[in-house]
């Protein structure tokens, strides 16, 4: 059962085969016996789950059941889920029951999707490796002693492993495209302002964006569809109907022009990882693509100024955090001054203060025109060049990670390496694009991800490209030995 794409799911169900609640037992009973090993669920919602897959098995019959209804998924601990704890892999947030459903929550509720529980991920989606988590690293299921990539690491352990059909993500430098391409599974990051942040705890406002991950185009369509559209409650989302894009899957690609940027194939680009997107490439060909190359002349800006935004950012958005509202509170403070720093103190972790102080400085006074000023304007220069760009080509391929998935620890204690993983990723959330990875091949047993870049509002034709490619490939059918 497991095995089955979500299509193939809404079909039994529809064809009476099996029940959103044997599905959902079946998802649940392969979460207790493998999860052990990977750490990729930190919230089992069981008994609510076993009810909406009851609920969902009852709107089946009457006929107002949606591709998704009845249909298990992971969620990503960063979205409020009303009554169940909503951690953001913080301690801070560990003893938070949210009061209320994000948007996405809420959508895909509605949808009559099942949530199974709420997955691990980096702290406050901090990270790349899914190491910095309150509730320790996620293990990636191709390699155990590998982490699945960040920060939607549990999401994307969860999927490749089969534990669920399908997860959420967000991506704020790349958390939904890296963990997807290190666990060989598909994702995409949306178009900024097409999914709605409304209970979506912030990282950097300007940067986050949901999306899915899952094991095909395919089924990624189906779950974006579900969860984009406008929402009042997100001044920041975009008032543009959404197209159906389930529906433009089979398109034909001949004609479509790619475009290769020259900075994506240079050095820092592990060769094995870009002999297997080359392949990919040629593929493309096949179908009657066009290829050439591009030029992003911005692209080695981009890390350096995502490492002034989005700590700017997140020093605002985590000052909530305060140790009296809601959250954890250290034990008998002496004074107020004592109650923030000593709850803040305990309750963040290491990369989470990094963060915040550098983002603290680069927005005092003396500093926020040379730091975060200039990064705005840089991030301009980025944007511009991707505008460029798309006025010669569709999409934009290149790889998803200079690497595949390294081994624990192993950049743990170097936050510039860290921080080198999202080089290809990073620039697409500054300039608000949809961005996407899928699986498309492998080195030494471990998956490459493929990125497929759009222009605004363009995830039909990424999911369209994805989908057409996954026809004739079949990397994304591969499953990690021991959870087949
Ligand atoms: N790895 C990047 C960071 O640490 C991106 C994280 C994300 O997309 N949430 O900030």
């Amino acid at each position: 059962m497991h095995q089955k794409t979500i299509v193939e799911m809404a079909a039994g169900l529809r064809a009476g085969e099996f029940s959103s609640e044997e599905l959902t037992r079946s998802c649940l009973q392969r979460i207790e016996t493998h999860d052990a090993q990977l750490n990729s669920v930190i919230t089992l919602t069981a008994e609510a789950a076993l009810a909406a897959a009851q609920a969902a098995d009852a709107r089946l019959k009457t006929g107002d059941a949606t591709p998704l209804t009845g249909i298990p998924y992971l969620h990503k601990d960063i979205f409020c889920t009303e009554g169940v704890r909503t951690s953001c892999g913080s301690r801070m947030l560990d003893n938070f029951e949210a009061p209320y459903d994000a948007t996405v929550t809420a959508r895909l509720k509605q949808a009559g999707a099942v949530m199974l529980g709420k997955t691990n991920m980096d702290e406050f989606a901090m990270g790349s490796s899914n190491e910095t988590s309150f509730y320790g690293a996620v293990k990636n299921p191709w390699d155990t002693e590998r982490v699945p990539g960040g920060s939607s690491g549990g999401s994307a352990a969860a999927v490749a492993a089969r534990l669920a059909p399908l997860a959420t993500g967000t991506d704020t430098g790349g958390s939904i495209r890296q963990p997807a391409a290190l666990c060989g599974i598909t994702g995409i990051k949306p178009t900024y302002g097409r999914v709605s942040r409304y209970g979506m705890i912030a990282f950097a406002s300007s940067l986050d964006q949901a999306g899915p991950l899952a094991t095909s185009a395919q089924d990624a369509a189906y779950m974006l569809e579900a969860m984009s559209g406008f929402d009042p409650r997100d001044s920041t989302s975009i008032d543009q109907p959404v197209e159906s894009y389930a529906q433009s899957l089979e398109q034909d690609l001949r004609g479509l022009t790619i475009g290769l940027p020259r900075e994506y194939f240079s050095e820092g680009l592990d060769a094995q990882v870009g002999a297997a997107v080359e392949a990919a490439i040629e593929e493309y060909r096949k179908l009657g693509a066009e290829v050439k190359e591009i030029s992003l002349p911005n692209t080695a800006l981009a890390v350096p100024a995502y490492y002034v935004v989005a700590p700017a950012e997140c020093s605002s958005n985590l000052s909530r955090m305060d140790g009296v509202r809601f959250g954890y509170r250290c034990e008998d403070p002496k004074d107020l001054e004592d109650l923030y720093t000593r709850s803040r103190g305990e309750g963040f972790g290491a990369e989470v203060k990094r963060r915040i102080l550098i983002g603290t400085y680069a927005l005092s006074a003396g500093y926020y025109d040379a730091y975060y000023l200039k990064a705005q304007q840089v991030r301009r220069l980025i944007r511009d060049d991707f505008v460029q760009a798309f006025k010669d080509v569709d999409i934009i391929m290149g790889p998803t990670s200079p690497n595949t998935a390294f081994r624990l620890g192993e950049r743990a204690d170097d936050p510039v390496t860290m921080y080198l993983s999202d080089i290809y990723t990073i620039a697409v959330n500054l300039a608000g694009l949809p961005g996407m990875s899928i699986p498309a091949g492998m080195v030494d047993g471990l998956p490459v991800g493929l990125q497929l870049i759009g222009d605004y509002f363009a995830e039909g034709r990424l999911l369209n490209a994805a989908h057409r490619f996954q026809q004739v490939t079949d990397w994304h059918t591969r499953m990690p030995a021991g959870f087949e």
